[in-house]
């Protein structure tokens, strides 16, 4: 596979396009439904984008999830998968690759990213050990641990929070922070493990530098700490090593991979993500380790295996996680994030940089100043882009978070509408729509107003709460629409 100096093809006109290295041969059509039909779709599933249907979304950037374009290899691959319940051939093929891979030992299968946090949690948070330490959060990772009675300490960088920024590693450790709140948890001896999350999702897929998983690695094995690694957003955090991480420029990625698998004691992923498929993993350094976790899989996922994935997914994994070392594959998502982020700072839309991984991700704090955090701008904005686009985002701010015990808001340190770029799902022109429409937008961003709840579940309220507009805002954004564009497309 290749794996060259070069990171993109460029234009001898300068121009800045990205370009597809890969050509269709499967499409799937997709609606263009007018704002009218829009608004009403969007009244009916509670303004809550996790709940509109596919029919009437145009572009889906709601997430990476399980939703890239999977590869010929991929789909020939599961052809061949050996279907049984125990001793599968397919499971011992992925074993082998994710061996090959990482270049650890053991390997555990599980059904997604989330079922990997639930076999970690429950082993590990406990009440004489009831902390985590990370870079940051994810929801799913936190919703874990806090429902073990534990807690989720961050020692980001404060750059890492910073929306508008030229570092390229946001995702970084601050490793005076980590010391600090290594005591403030009461010392090593209290902390069930130290994570480090690839791409960091929250923040805007912001990566972690090779060489500050070096220290932080450092730091855990002199204190006597368990280092976890959340590799599901590994492809894109390895482009940026590879791009933007000088010395790491001329070295092969199986090389780069390698090394960051070496420094850490864990490793589980979203196969949702890595790989392009669907299903997920534990990898680990030891025996002892994979001794404590083994004995969950059966309990919440299926046998050894297969863990909860179905032959034809691990597969497909297996070929996807192979192609994870071809430069041409993973700069495809940053490389048209990148086009996205460019298109829109042109129309003057604040969005976050440097560009990250995973999607684009477009500031509500700063386009929708107006909306206070608890009429969660970030929501109402992501609503607003539906309306006028049939663009499918998802919130990441103050909804995303869940209420403070005694009821009241936690406000979120960033509100952000991400729009996320699946690997080789979209056009150039299809990314260029997504962003006129929302420049248009921000044009006419003071007539978009906030959202409150009409039905909020207790737990990871964002899946499935259901919110109203406060007051006629989507009415009169819609006249304007109508006004500029009479179509309604
Ligand atoms: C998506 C994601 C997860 C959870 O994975 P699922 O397969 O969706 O359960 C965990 N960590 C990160 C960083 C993710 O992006």
């Amino acid at each position: 596979m290749s794996d060259c100096s070069y990171t993109r093809v460029t234009f001898f006109s300068g121009e800045n396009v990205p370009l597809e290295m890969h050509k269709a041969r499967m499409v799937q059509r997709v609606h263009l439904i007018p704002i009218k039909e829009r608004f009403e779709v969007l009244n009916r599933t509670g303004n809550n984008t996790f709940l509109l249907p596919n029919r009437d979304v145009f572009l889906d950037m709601l997430t990476d999830s399980g939703v890239n374009a999977m590869s010929e290899a991929q789909y020939a691959a599961m052809l061949m998968a050996d279907d049984s319940y125990a001793g599968s051939e397919t499971f011992y093929r992925l074993e082998k690759t994710i061996r090959d891979f990482f270049g650890l030992e053991y390997f555990l299968p599980a059904h997604q990213g989330r079922a990997c946090e639930n076999i970690l949690a429950s082993t590990y948070v406990t009440p004489q050990t009831p902390t985590v330490i990370t870079n940051y959060h994810f929801t799913t990772t936190k919703a874990h641990i806090m429902l073990r009675g534990g807690q989720v300490l961050e020692a980001i960088s404060d750059a890492g929070l910073m929306t508008e920024s030229d570092l390229p590693f946001k995702g970084n450790y601050d490793l005076d922070k980590f010391d600090a709140l290594v005591k403030q948890a009461g010392g090593p001896a209290k902390i069930a493990f130290v994570r480090i999350e690839a791409g960091t999702n929250l923040i805007g897929g912001q990566p972690v530098s090779l060489d500050n998983m070096r220290q932080v690695s450092a730091y855990c094995r002199k204190n006597g700490l368990r280092l976890v690694y959340d590799a599901s957003l590994l492809a894109d955090n390895l482009f940026f090593i590879k791009t933007r991480e000088k010395e790491c420029q001329n070295r092969p990625l199986a090389d780069l991979v390698k090394e960051i698998a070496s420094l850490m004691d864990i490793i589980y992923f979203s196969g949702r993500k890595l790989g392009c498929a669907r299903g997920g993993g534990i990898c680990a350094a030891n025996k002892v380790e994979y001794l404590r976790l083994r004995d969950l899989v059966p309990l919440y996922e299926g046998f050894l295996t297969y863990g909860g994935m179905s032959v034809r997914e691990m597969e497909a994994m297996a070929v996807g996680i192979r192609e994870t070392l071809d430069i041409h594959n993973i700069s495809q998502t940053p490389l048209f994030v990148e086009a996205l982020g460019k298109e829109l700072e042109a129309l003057n839309v604040p969005v976050v940089t440097p560009y990250g991984g995973l999607g684009c991700h477009v500031d509500a704090s700063r386009f929708v100043p107006h909306i206070p955090q608890v009429e969660y701008p970030a929501a109402a904005l992501c609503s607003a882009i539906y309306l006028v686009s049939g663009v499918r985002g998802m919130e990441r701010g103050t909804l995303s978070e869940s209420r403070n015990p005694d009821g009241s808001e936690h406000l979120s340190n960033m509100e952000l509408v991400r729009l996320a770029i699946p690997k080789r799902v979209f056009t150039h022109s299809q990314i260029k729509f997504a962003a006129d429409r929302i420049g248009w937008l921000y044009r006419n961003r003071s007539l978009i107003g906030g959202l409150t709840f009409e039905d909020e579940p207790k737990t990871l309220r964002f899946f499935l709460g259901r919110l109203k507009p406060i007051g006629d805002w989507q009415e009169r954004l819609m006249a304007k629409y109508l006004g500029d564009m009479p179509s309604g497309l």
